[in-house]
């Protein structure tokens, strides 16, 4: 049996580029159908009905026809527009980094509903104002762990002890400072650290922090007290080792930093 024409997508709108004389190439991120790329028709032209509804980053319903190179987006309604993105230049920058991470992440019709499940949740919580910051971390540690590279959280990477001594009552004592490799697949003990080439040193709570991320999710983790030298480790230690792993530069990333690092404006 052949697949039928015409299909219909829940999908969020990754990116877009011009395409043709009047046309746009949507990235589209779907629940059923995984990353996909279709064609909108005619959508830079005056008036056009589609364009209004492709903003980026928007959850729509879109109709689709199968082309012989690109499917082609025939109907567009939108789901959720998340407008509290469009007001607040931060929670677009974060958008933007987590649609290219997920581009970056999956190939073409790779299905992967939790990961859409996470993106949308995600575009959610920016649109609604939460901090940003840790639940990127929560997105970037998510990722890893379907795709199925979660990094090495309990025990050393490179010789196999575990990260935390067990201490009275048999209740764990890490160490100030752990290693990190991203070659190596993930956390070392400090008698490696200076062993193996490349590794960094960080502190150990980026470990501890990553544990709450994945067992109990980003507002557990909004309740544990993070220095900014914690905060910063673990930006650098995910950012490192999704671009080891993704073998891609991430390039949003430096917008979000030089964000972070411009003085608040004075009033
Ligand atoms: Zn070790």
């Amino acid at each position: 049996m052949s697949e039928p024409h015409d299909y219909t997508v829940q999908a969020v709108i990754l990116r877009s580029r011009d395409y043709g004389e009047t046309n746009r190439m949507i990235t589209l991120f779907s629940r059923e159908e995984g990353k996909l790329l279709a064609v909108a028709k005619g959508v830079r032209k005056p008036r056009a009905k589609l364009a209004a509804a492709l903003q980026h980053f928007a959850r729509v319903e879109a109709q689709l026809a199968r082309g012989r190179r690109f499917d082609v987006i025939t109907q567009v309604r939108v789901r959720e527009a998340f407008y509290g993105l469009r007001a607040n230049m931060e929670a677009f920058a974060y958008a933007n980094y987590f649609a290219e991470l997920l581009d970056a992440s999956l190939a073409e019709r790779q299905q992967k509903p939790t990961l859409y499940d996470l993106l949308v949740d995600a575009l959610a919580g920016l649109a609604a104002g939460d901090p940003p910051d840790l639940l990127a971390r929560y997105v970037e540690i998510s990722l890893v762990s379907v795709l199925g590279y979660l990094p090495q959280l309990t025990h050393c990477a490179h010789c196999g002890v575990g990260l935390a001594f067990i201490g009275e009552g048999g209740r764990p004592v890490w160490p100030q400072w752990l290693g990190f490799s991203a070659a190596q697949g993930g956390a070392l003990c400090t008698d490696c650290l200076p062993h193996v080439p490349g590794a960094r040193r960080i502190a150990a709570g980026v470990v501890q922090v990553s544990q709450v991320l994945l067992a109990h999710g980003v507002a557990a983790a909004r309740e544990l007290p993070l220095s900014d030298r914690l905060r910063r480790d673990l930006e650098h230690t995910y950012r490192d080792y999704l671009e080891y792993r993704l073998e891609t530069r991430l390039h949003s990333t430096r917008f979000l930093r030089e964000l972070a690092d411009k003085p608040a404006a004075a009033d």
